[in-house]
């Protein structure tokens, strides 16, 4: 299945899992993130910038590849109920003595995890070892911006739960799709991080108290347009498949008020400080001396049809 061709097929009876924000998305991401980057760190994002910009896609991948990925994108928040936040341990281990681990991660560990590789970052970066500072700096960069999708922090991930199925991708994939070129990215510089699991809960919590609007305005919105307005039918990869229309989107995103664009800088700047952050941990080694070949192991990504995932119509 080619989910990078077809990132916002809403068929019902596609079920084509795509990534999350969307190919299109978790690339501009990561890519944007290196402007803000320090001169020291610059060179080499800079140098790297079609492998750090790319390969922001593979977490996704590896979702249908290696078992224990899936979780790593998301956390429902309204499983834990109204005070979520305040019963929710900050760090893992915490949390593992309060919850099964097995429950924690049916309901999603994505903060505690994108802590954890945002640790072994650090780590790489001490070592100086320049294929795991790459292959971590991109990971990291998906994970960051998943976590700033409001529909990242629900059980009603796709609408699925309120009669609005595919606006998971409607709303991280399709706005994008066709708005984000009017978008200003620039987020100014890297800054410090003192508490990152502090950020990453902050983080996951203003992405949840939005999700209200991400729904209500969709559902408002589409009282107003009959669903031959709403929807539209565009050619993806030999097919005919019926997407949200241009015009249901403009009017969706306006009336969300810049939302999506917002989230899109939160995640960038959240990138670049991560990153920034893990290199001033390290004791802020030199990267211009690391080895200049890339020889990134492979991911893999086959897809293992053992694997049960979320599946987004999206
Ligand atoms: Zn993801």
């Amino acid at each position: 299945m080619n989910f990078l061709i077809i990132p916002f097929l809403i068929f019902p009876f596609f079920q084509v899992p795509i990534p999350f924000w969307g190919f299109y998305g978790h690339v501009l991401l990561n890519r944007q993130a290196v402007f803000s980057l320090p001169p020291e760190m610059l060179h080499l994002y800079k140098q790297e910038l079609r492998f750090v910009s790319e390969k922001a896609v593979n977490p996704d991948r590896r979702r249908y590849a290696v078992k224990g990925e899936a979780e790593k994108h998301y956390i429902d928040l309204d499983h834990y109920g109204d005070s979520a936040l305040y019963k929710l341990p900050k760090y893992w281990a915490q949390a593992i003595e309060k919850f099964p681990e097995d429950s924690l991660r049916a309901h999603g560990i994505g903060p505690w995890s994108a802590y954890l590789t945002f640790y072994s970052l650090t780590k790489a970066f001490a070592a100086q070892d320049k294929t795991a500072i790459l292959r971590l700096s991109a990971d990291l960069g998906h994970y960051l911006g998943d976590l700033n999708v409001p529909l990242h922090t629900t059980k009603n991930y796709n609408g699925q739960l309120t009669g609005q199925a595919g606006i998971h991708g409607f709303w991280e994939s399709r706005v994008p799709e066709l708005l984000a070129k009017n978008y200003t990215f620039w987020v100014g510089k890297a800054a410090y991080v003192p508490d990152p699991q502090q950020a990453l809960w902050e983080s996951v919590a203003q992405a949840h108290s939005q999700v209200d609007s991400v729904l209500q305005i969709e559902k408002i919105l589409s009282l107003q347009f009959p669903l031959d307005q709403k929807y539209s039918y565009e050619e993806r990869n030999g097919q005919t498949v019926r997407v949200y229309s241009r015009e249901f989107t403009i009017a969706y995103a306006l009336a969300l008020d810049g939302q999506v664009e917002r989230q899109m800088k939160r995640s960038i700047k959240m990138i670049a400080d991560f990153w920034y952050t893990a290199w001033v941990n390290a004791g802020q080694p030199d990267l211009s001396k690391l080895p200049n070949s890339l020889e990134a192991p492979q991911d893999s990504l086959r897809p293992n049809s053992k694997i049960r995932t979320r599946t987004h119509d999206n």
